[in-house]
């Protein structure tokens, strides 16, 4: 132990079972799911608040939280963790907007996801029948969907869908997809769902997290939690405190053997982070593996204050929590490939919410948040704010006349602030076909490192990036079952 600050797992009172390095909503719930399971649990957490990609903080005005990372919760609500979890049984309340998702295009026009389907297809004229022909046979089997796709991708979860899935990805997932729809709406809202996958696109991947999120849009919705993110965090951490465990805040773990006599320890953290914290302690083969691991292209973050809502030019898009700036379906997959080959362009694909309008409590007179981000190439040190701005001018003229006060945060800058977004991948990972299913290396189980009780249950690992808890529940079932011979705790409140 000589050279270590201090055995920090030796100093719980009553020692420890399991330990959870990280605090994003994957370490946390895999910490719920180990304190449920009746383990002495510890989270430690580098940073001085919990949440990871769930914190909030009030930038400019004391009265008006902004979400730092994640700010739409579509996978919040319809995750196997969080259907069993129940956000709302603990008083989390989802504030689902009117339209899911809008996406402005030139000329004042605009394709709008409506949370009602009907509604949808009746805006997008003669493509409307093509979309419900789409997203239909989808949704009506939209648990089995989101089941499979935020499974293990090993064992069988929501097969039944599958023959839908796999022809529509196909499809769209290539050039042939563009031929689908006659008009340009339609093909703009399918494209802004796909470029979630922050790659080049057309891919496979894109279009299967494309139609997941579509489908979602008409379904559970894109919901936002009254009060931000955080909220999330807060109450996976008070279930944690509930079964006994305990969360300790500016504590970074930077040696695995600061937790040595722990018996599972669970890790948050980027494949990166695992060869540094395991030094020369992992088989050669898995460490090559992890040192092939690759990250995607970067985001860049811009936070406004402003003096009241964005003054989008076309209808209806001020109804919508969500919206997509980057163009037609052929700009968005030409700008994402060059982005994702590092050439910066100067219309990114470009995010944006305004978190008043599904929850009105966010704003205050004359003062609301605006969270925005852009795509930009791997490690991207760029201001993103110009961008961000300029894009939005593009489709709301006159925004930059109502912002108060503005911050802007670059891929790099993500890299400084949270070490899992590697060169400011905020998905820990690329997700190409190779990385959504052997994330983060070439194993049956992708949670189980060679190093006896060691588990990664980061965005890393299966089924990759976004608010879903269910990497944490995955590795912590596997910590269960090879560590204790426990099964995976009832989850519900
Ligand atoms: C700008 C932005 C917007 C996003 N928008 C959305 C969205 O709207 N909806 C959505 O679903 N997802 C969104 N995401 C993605 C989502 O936030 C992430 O996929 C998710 O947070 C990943 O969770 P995680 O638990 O794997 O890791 P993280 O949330 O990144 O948490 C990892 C935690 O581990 C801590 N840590 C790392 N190393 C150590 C160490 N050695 N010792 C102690 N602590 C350590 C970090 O400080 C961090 O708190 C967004 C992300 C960003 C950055």
């Amino acid at each position: 132990m000589s050279g270590l600050d201090a055995a920090v797992a030796g100093s719980e009172p009553n020692g420890l079972d399991a330990a959870v390095v990280g605090s994003g909503p994957n370490g946390l719930a895999a910490a719920v799911v180990l304190a449920r399971a009746g383990l002495r649990v510890a989270v430690y957490e580098a940073a001085d608040t919990i949440g990871g990609g769930l914190r909030g903080a009030a930038l400019f005005d004391s009265e008006v939280v902004h979400d730092l990372c994640a700010a739409v919760h579509p996978m919040a609500v319809a995750s196997p963790f969080f259907r069993e979890f129940g956000l709302a049984g603990r008083g989390v309340r989802m504030e689902r907007p009117e339209i899911s998702y809008a996406h402005p295009l030139d000329g004042g026009r605009a394709a709008l996801a409506w949370h009602d389907l009907d509604a949808t297809c009746a805006g997008l004229g003669p493509d409307g029948p093509r979309w419900r022909r789409l997203i239909q046979p989808l949704l009506a089997r939209s648990r089995s969907l989101v089941d499979l796709l935020l499974s293990d991708l090993r064992t069988p979860a929501g097969l039944g869908v599958a023959p839908a899935l796999v022809s529509r990805v196909l499809r769209h997932g290539s050039p042939l997809g563009a031929r689908h729809f006659r008009g340009e709406e339609a093909s703009a809202l399918l494209a802004g769902a796909a470029a979630h996958t922050i790659g080049p696109l057309p891919s496979l991947p894109g279009a299967a997290v494309g139609l997941l999120l579509a489908q979602l849009a008409h379904g559970p919705g894109w919901p936002l939690p009254r009060g931000g993110s955080s909220r999330i965090a807060e109450v996976l951490a008070d279930d944690i405190r509930a079964h006994g465990g305990v969360l300790h805040t500016g504590v970074e773990i930077t040696d695995l053997r600061q937790l040595g006599g722990v018996r599972a320890v669970l890790l948050d953290v980027s494949p990166t982070a695992l060869l540094a914290l395991a030094g020369d302690r992992l088989p050669r083969g898995y460490a090559r593996a992890l040192r092939r691991y690759r990250y995607g292209p970067a985001a860049g973050k811009a936070d406004f204050l402003v003096s009241e809502p964005i003054p989008w030019k076309a209808a209806d898009v001020g109804r919508a929590g969500t919206v997509h700036l980057g163009g037609t379906a052929a700009e968005i997959f030409r700008q994402e490939r060059a982005n994702a080959r590092g050439l910066a362009g100067e219309r990114p694909f470009v995010l944006v919410v305004d978190p008043a309008v599904a929850d009105p409590g966010r704003a205050r007179p004359g003062r609301r948040p605006v969270w925005a981000y852009a795509h930009l190439p791997p490690g991207s040190d760029r201001d993103p704010l110009p961008l961000i701005r300029a894009a939005i001018e593009r489709y709301a003229p006159g925004f930059t006349d109502t912002i108060v006060a503005e911050r802007g945060l670059s891929g790099a800058g993500y890299a400084a602030y949270n070490p899992n977004y590697v060169g400011g991948d905020i998905g820990t990972g690329a997700i190409t076909l190779r990385q959504s299913v052997l994330r983060p290396a070439p194993r049956w189980n992708p949670y189980r490192t060679p190093l006896p009780g060691v588990y990664l249950c980061s965005a890393a690992t299966p089924p990759g990036p976004g608010v879903h808890g269910m990497c944490g529940l995955h590795a912590a079932r596997a910590a269960l079952r090879h560590e204790f011979g426990l099964p995976v705790p009832p989850l519900s409140p």
